[in-house]
């Protein structure tokens, strides 16, 4: 691992200064980008370390009736505080379906929108050919072992997927992402903020150069009497998503009046199946929830070893559909 420097800021403003130098990175639980660097993947030549800055890791009400939660709140706390318990049970969920205990409690929520893909061949340097870690070096994974890839929105430039769980519920929830720069403030969608790979799969996000993200705003939702978030994996914990399906439906009276599904585990961000709040209005039906799930797969390409994906992700949806429209039968 390479020698860098080490600062602490007490304050946004602090940190935001220490951030104007190109080759510096922050950190917070540091539970993605210690293993980065200790790879040699990172070289950050100085670390902004912002968990001093206590104000933070806050989740407060906001007055439009949603709820802000600040980037440094950690995954557990955020899963288990009471707001995102009782009125987004969806994040909830999600987040206690990520990695483990431990790693819960140190993982905050902004690095964990920013955390990098668990492609195999990003996190081996033994590998030449990674366009995300050696823009221009071609794919490893094309060719190459990749069952957990991407099914949806691929490229040739990077099949990789986000792995995480949080940012699934986060999308389906209307999610808006504060940024913080010595430019300003401004606020991002979160359907925005992650990228698909396209021809610069270097890029994650489209945080600016010394942009820190400060909190994560949730609207008020009508939809926590009817959302799951159902992960699909190889084992029961500690294990990322093959396929995962965040589902909220506005149920009124029975009748299903807006709906939001997102698909985790198939793409570069989070997949979001814009057609399901049209193909959904109505009666709740398991044939409307068939219909939704061939249309949200319509456009898979798989890879060599996942095409096992494309059905999984189907009935994953109607599974997790019939789960959040009947509740009371789960
Ligand atoms: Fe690298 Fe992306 Fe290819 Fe994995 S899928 S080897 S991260 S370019």
């Amino acid at each position: 691992m390479r020698n860098f420097e080490y600062a602490r800021p007490a304050d946004i403003a602090g940190a935001l200064r220490l951030a104007a130098d190109p080759g510096a990175q922050f950190i917070a639980g540091g539970t993605n980008l210690l293993d980065l660097m200790k790879g040699g993947v990172a070289q950050p030549h100085s670390l902004v370390d912002i968990t001093q800055i206590t104000a933070l890791a806050q989740i407060h009400e906001l007055p439009t009736g949603g709820v802000r939660i600040g980037a440094l709140a950690a995954n557990s706390d955020t899963a288990l505080h009471p707001l995102i318990r009782e009125r987004f049970p969806l994040l909830s969920r999600a987040l206690l379906a990520g990695a483990s205990p431990q790693l819960r409690n140190m993982a905050s929520v902004g690095g964990n929108l920013l955390q990098r893909t668990r492609c195999g061949y990003f996190y081996d340097t033994a590998f030449d050919q990674c366009n995300k870690r050696l823009p221009g070096s071609g794919c490893a994974a094309i060719e190459g072992f990749n069952r957990n890839h991407a099914i949806l929105g691929a490229g040739k430039s990077c099949i990789a997927i986000h792995p995480s769980d949080m940012s699934v519920a986060l999308v389906a929830l209307d999610a808006v992402v504060q940024l913080r720069s010595a430019r300003g403030f401004r606020g991002v969608p979160l359907v925005d903020f992650q990228r698909l790979a396209g021809d610069t799969p270097q890029l994650d996000t489209n945080l600016g150069p010394g942009e820190m993200i400060t909190a994560v705003d949730l609207p008020p939702n009508p939809w926590q009497a009817h959302s799951v978030y159902l992960k699909l994996r190889d084992r029961a914990s500690f294990a990322f998503a093959l396929v995962s399906v965040a589902a909220a439906l506005d149920v009124r009276e029975g009748v299903v009046q807006d709906a939001r599904l997102v698909l985790g585990g198939v793409a570069h961000k989070p997949w979001p199946v814009p057609q399901a709040a049209s193909l959904l209005r109505g009666l709740p039906d398991t044939q409307r929830f068939r219909d939704v799930a061939e249309a949200a797969l319509q456009g898979a390409v798989p890879q060599r070893d996942n095409a096992f994906k494309i059905e999984l992700g189907k009935r994953a949806i109607v599974r997790a559909l019939s789960l959040a429209a009947f509740p009371q039968e789960a």
